[in-house]
């Protein structure tokens, strides 16, 4: 190629072809802690700046300062406890479109051609779930002539526009599910999620210092830890990253920008967890991670009428007021009469689930309802669980080495879920990490 020609090319071909690499599509997206001020935009601007000197396009997604979300919510409740959910999302959603903007502003500074896309604007078309909004449709035309142009399109997370044309959030971390659907719709190589940490570990890093960082982790590990308490992904995002096989990238965002780039197995490439398909994990392990979630709510039914019917009666009575059910266990009763019926419950769900069963008392005879809040679930999650027998039972002899009693037990083929006290969350969460071999060497 001439070097007229050459000069004929776009600014991140240009690059490309002069480096002989290929010229990658990459979603980045910035957390919270990634664009807390200025100072950090500014940080982040020159990840954004690396990769496109390298010759890659590159789209960006940014979340609202941190801080920024709770604060504005805290507002529209002060306005109002009852207040309409499309006023509440028109408030919420502005976090992040001064972040974006200010995003745009400090890539344009570096000389990176760029502008700012609310929601609306791209458009990101969600139904009209206000406050938990799913998307629809993303419309990929603007982004794609912008990015094949040599632009960096910046886009606002956690918001989009829904029928009626009024702004939709996607529920809290929704900045995640935006930058999968946005990697899905533009069809990126790669989705790199900057975040305050440089990976998925095995436990919450906050737990326990011992936690380690898991170079790769599967899709549907990863949708596991995220539905278990793990909130480094919000969970519909790994849910479309594995429908679409949009392989993600969590990394650091206080890495040195400029630094050389390490993969996740140490080989040139980038440091991080890489969130791929199962296929690319060479060595599996039988537990891969232990996550928490804390605020779950217990609810027995006593002396429940042991006959047919009776589940659909509770669970669906439950189901049309919206309220998700977690872990569920009945007993058999002694002479076939009576039985319990135990489920737990967002604690934040629980007047609403006590006064749903009550209100069902006429199609569901029981006795008495117990119930208490604040329970922990402790989870260990593994694809080798398949192949391996005995996972449940080794973690019951570690809590019960451990005086932690174990109120319910739920299991999947590659999960093991128990319920217990709060106060024994963080000692359960240790000692499991401990005896499945997860504690980091130096530790
Ligand atoms: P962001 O604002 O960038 O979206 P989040 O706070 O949503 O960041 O997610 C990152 C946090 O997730 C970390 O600070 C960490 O404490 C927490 N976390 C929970 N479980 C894990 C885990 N298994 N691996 C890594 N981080 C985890
Ligand atoms: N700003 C939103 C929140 O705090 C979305 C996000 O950060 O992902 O929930
Ligand atoms: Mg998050």
């Amino acid at each position: 190629m001439s070097r007229a020609e050459m000069k004929s090319l776009p600014r991140g071909l240009t690059a490309a072809v002069f480096r002989g690499l290929f010229l990658a599509r990459i979603v980045v997206k910035f957390g919270g802690t990634s664009v807390a001020n200025v100072e950090r935009i500014r940080r982040a601007a020159r990840h954004v700046k690396r990769e496109v000197d390298a010759g890659n396009q590159v789209a960006v997604v940014v979340s609202a300062m941190s801080g920024k979300t709770n604060e504005l919510v805290g507002w529209v409740n002060d306005s109002s406890p009852l207040h309409d959910a499309r006023e509440y999302d028109t408030v919420v959603a502005s976090g992040e479109q001064v972040t974006a903007g200010l995003m745009a502003i400090v890539l344009s500074e570096m000389g990176i051609p760029s502008r700012s896309f609310s929601g609306w604007q791209v458009p990101i078309k969600t139904d009209d779930a206000h406050g938990a909004a799913r998307i629809t449709e993303i419309d990929p035309t603007e982004l794609n002539k912008r990015m094949g142009d040599g632009w960096v399109p910046v886009i606002t997370g956690f918001q989009g526009v829904a029928p009626s044309g009024r702004i939709t959030t996607l529920g809290r971390g929704g900045s995640d599910t935006s930058a999968v659907a946005v990697a899905a719709a533009v069809k990126a190589d790669r989705c790199d999620i900057y975040t305050d940490v440089d990976g998925v570990y095995t436990t919450d890093p906050r737990i326990t210092p011992r936690a380690r960082r898991l170079s790769k982790i599967s899709f549907e590990e990863m949708l596991e830890m995220a539905s278990l308490g793990a909130k480094v992904l919000m969970i519909r995002s790994v849910e479309l990253a594995m429908a679409h096989k949009v392989r993600l990238l969590v990394r650091s965002t206080f890495d040195d920008p400029d630094a050389p780039q390490l993969a996740p197995d140490g080989t040139p490439g980038v440091p991080g967890t890489l969130v791929c398909d199962e296929d690319e994990i060479m060595e599996k392990q039988i537990v891969s991670g232990v996550t928490l979630a804390r605020g779950e709510a217990k609810i027995t039914l006593r002396d429940v009428k042991d006959k047919p019917g009776v589940a659909a009666a509770v669970f669906g009575a439950l189901a049309d007021e919206s309220i998700v059910v977690d872990m569920i266990v009945q007993n058999v009763s002694d002479d076939g009469s009576l039985t319990d019926i135990t489920f737990t419950v967002p604690d934040s769900e629980y007047d609403k689930a006590v006064h749903t069963i009550e209100a069902a008392r006429a199609n569901v005879e029981f006795g008495k309802i117990s119930s208490s809040k604040g329970g922990a679930k402790i989870s260990v999650i593994g694809v080798g669980m398949r192949s391996h027998a005995g996972v449940a039972a080794s973690m019951f002899k570690a809590l019960a080495d451990k005086g932690i009693n174990i109120q319910l037990i739920t299991t999947s083929e590659i999960k093991t879920s128990v319920l217990i006290d709060d106060e024994y969350a963080e000692l359960a969460v240790r000692a499991l990490h401990t005896y499945y071999g997860l504690d980091k060497e130096d530790a």
